[in-house]
């Protein structure tokens, strides 16, 4: 095989692995995703119920005064009682504590009803303060396996990133410039086999003369199609 091909596909190797890593570490793996999202979304209702609980809670204990405060006037009220002088009096008494009556005691169905939310809503509050307690552990958890899946991946960038720079030393310029402009134009792949007269990077058919130059392998050819360097295999 040309000496020039051999380089370039080692260039090319070497170009490939970068790649695959430099996307890995940019990436946020499934694994961390998932419990990422699940953890937002039960901050977000945390959030919400949490906000709900505070404010039943907050008009459960108005009410509660309130409340205490309507049955202190009915007790007052009733203490008039004994001591009413006429049919008029006591009529108007009578009346006022009607009034009273009807306050606290839809006072006490309100308390009711709302301490029953309150409730509902404090069990919530504590399941979803456990749920993200959980949650916030296994992605700590997941988020220290990517790191040190960065930093496994970060190390062989530096090596690989050494060689390359090796590699490419010994490739002419001329050849270098042209394959690191294929490459950016091309998705990263400047060389490919051709295959039953076919490139096998943009799979159209190449002129019957330039697979048979490509196949002696005498010297480097690109694609007229997408313009990727050429190389043969015994079997092609
Ligand atoms: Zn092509």
């Amino acid at each position: 095989m040309l000496q020039e091909v051999e380089q370039l596909i080692e260039l090319q190797k070497l170009d490939n692995r970068i790649a695959e890593l430099e996307t890995k570490v940019s990436q946020v793996p499934a694994f961390l995703k998932e419990v990422r999202d699940e953890f937002e979304s039960v901050k977000s209702e945390y959030a919400t119920v949490k906000v709900k609980y505070d404010t039943d809670a907050e008009t459960l204990s108005k009410l509660a005064k309130e409340c205490a405060e309507n049955k202190a006037l009915l007790d007052k009220a009733q203490g008039k009682l004994p001591n009413v002088k006429n049919n008029k009096e006591y009529e108007a008494v009578l009346k006022e504590l009607d009034v009273l009556k009807k306050n606290v005691n839809e006072g006490e169905y309100r308390i009711l009803e709302l301490q029953e939310s309150v409730n509902a809503s404090k069990q919530k509050v504590e399941e979803l303060e456990a749920k993200e307690a959980e949650l916030k552990a296994s992605l700590e958890e997941k988020e220290a396996q990517k790191s040190e899946e960065d930093s496994e991946a970060n190390t062989e960038l530096t090596e690989l990133k050494t060689k390359r720079a090796e590699a490419q030393s010994v490739v002419k310029k001329s050849i270098i410039s042209k394959y690191e402009r294929v490459r950016h134009a091309r998705n990263n792949l400047a060389i490919v086999r051709v295959h039953e007269e076919t490139c096998t990077g943009c799979y159209i058919k190449v002129p019957p003369q330039l697979y048979v130059e490509v196949k002696k392998g005498k010297a480097l050819h690109q694609c007229p199609n997408c313009q990727r360097f050429l190389y043969a295999l015994s079997d092609d």
